[in-house]
């Protein structure tokens, strides 16, 4: 079965409002292994809806609807469905009177307009609205299916899952159900992943692999059809291993992990403890720590030193440090980990120093970063980024590369017997 979600609204359109309402159906179909093959958009126009149902009904057998079920003007949707499909609009009894009990249960005069919102197409299923006024409606004709939800997600998401799902299934049945896994990569390019696992990408039929690069990151989701969960879940399993065996250093985690829930693991799982200096991203790194539950098990605290005289101050840098190296050095950024790291008296120490952008710091052109990591019992290291992005996307990417390089010396310390 192939479905195609049709939000209907001009506020879409005009960038005002997300259209979470696709996601959240997408999501609960794919639960129940219905394809999607298309979301489509379409403002509050009858000839254009009226075309979007007319494409839509070449190319899938459900189509679903979102918004425009209530009582205003630009509320079109049932009427342009009505006309498309050559059915009347008849009042709904039962709609009808949700309707009035709540205008009686709020104290207000309900206005003509307001019955529009009982009308329902001659012969559908009525999907009651029980968080709101308008009520869905459902209806099949020659081969298709027509679900039309309303617009507000407090409304739509129940009706979609507690009348809406049980009525595709009552006439479809039940599909094969679509299992996903993620693993997030962090340090591998997504050229150079693929390269690495091409011929598992070759040869993949079911689950299928997909790569997705966003800025600093790769996530690899491997999706399975089968009857059930478990199915689906054995079918992954052997790839996910094939996977690892090639890029298993690069995977720091899997599904909702990121790599401040992965160091905060860490962190707690060996009752360790951590601490920042923060220059170019100015509080960011602890942040995004700040963000995990139990994190102040481990977290003692940080300082931002934004320019050179609070590094000086507050972390006792040496003037001369600066003056030779620079501000946005291997040496400064690792002298920051080491002395906020000593100040803290924490097992591990954070430095980020560098040129946010858009113009060059101290010499050195916009992008560039260090980031230091002390650890005790080891040897302090730093790395170089070259960034590219804006001067907020360099002061995010440099927070995910420190996470990154902190946990990378999180596991060298874990291998360390003393
Ligand atoms: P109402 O009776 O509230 O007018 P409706 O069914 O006519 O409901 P719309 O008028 O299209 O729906 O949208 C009402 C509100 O629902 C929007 O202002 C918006 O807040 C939300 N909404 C509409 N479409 C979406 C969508 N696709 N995703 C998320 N929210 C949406
Ligand atoms: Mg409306």
């Amino acid at each position: 079965m192939r479905a195609e979600v049709i939000a209907v609204g001009s506020e879409l359109l005009l960038g005002q409002i997300t259209n979470t309402n696709a996601k959240f159906i997408s999501g609960r179909l794919a639960d129940v292994g219905i394809d999607v093959y298309y979301h489509t958009v379409v403002g509050d126009n009858p000839e254009r809806l009226a075309q979007t149902i007319q494409l839509a009904q070449q190319r899938a057998d459900i189509l679903i609807f979102s918004g425009g079920l209530g009582p205003t003007k630009d509320d079109l949707t049932k009427q342009t469905i009505a006309k498309e499909l050559g059915r009347e609009l008849v009042s709904d009894p039962e709609a009808m009177e949700t309707i009035q009990q709540y205008f009686k249960h709020v104290g207000k005069v309900m206005t003509e307009n307001n019955k529009q919102q009982a009308l329902v197409l001659e012969g559908a299923t009525v999907l009651p609205n029980r968080h709101g006024m308008a009520p869905g409606i459902a209806i099949g004709k020659e081969d298709k299916q027509y679900i039309l939800l309303p617009g507000p997600p407090s409304e739509l998401e129940p009706m979609f899952e507690n009348e809406a799902i049980p009525y595709l299934l009552s006439v479809y049945g039940r599909q094969d159900i679509i299992v996903s896994k993620v693993l997030k990569l962090q340090g591998i390019g997504e050229s150079e992943l693929e390269v690495r696992i091409q011929s598992i990408l070759e040869n993949q039929t079911n689950p299928t692999i997909a790569p997705l690069a966003s800025p600093g990151m790769v996530k690899l989701r491997i999706t399975a059809k089968a009857k059930s969960e478990e199915e689906a879940e054995k079918l992954i399993l052997p790839v996910e291993q094939q996977i690892r065996a090639i890029v298993g250093d690069f995977i720091y985690g899997v599904d909702d992990d990121t790599l401040s829930s992965k160091a905060t693991e860490l962190l707690l799982q060996n009752d360790w403890s951590i601490s920042a200096a923060e220059s170019l991203t100015s509080g960011m790194f602890m942040a995004e720590l700040g963000s995990e539950s139990g994190i102040g098990n481990a977290l003692k605290g940080g300082v931002v030193v934004y320019n050179a005289q609070a590094k000086v101050e507050q972390l006792n840098i040496s003037p001369s440090l600066l003056d030779f190296h620079g501000i946005v050095s291997a040496e400064c950024a690792e002298a920051l980990a080491e002395n906020v790291q000593r100040k803290f008296d924490t097992t591990f120490g954070v430095g980020l120093t560098g040129a946010a952008g858009p113009e060059p710091h101290d010499g050195q052109p916009p992008g560039t970063v260090w980031i230091g990591i002390a650890a005790e019992g080891l040897e302090t290291v730093s790395y170089k980024l070259q960034l590219s992005g804006t001067r907020n996307s360099n002061r995010k990417r440099s927070v995910q590369f420190a996470l990154h390089y902190l946990i990378q010396k999180m596991k060298e310390k874990k291998e360390v017997k003393y």
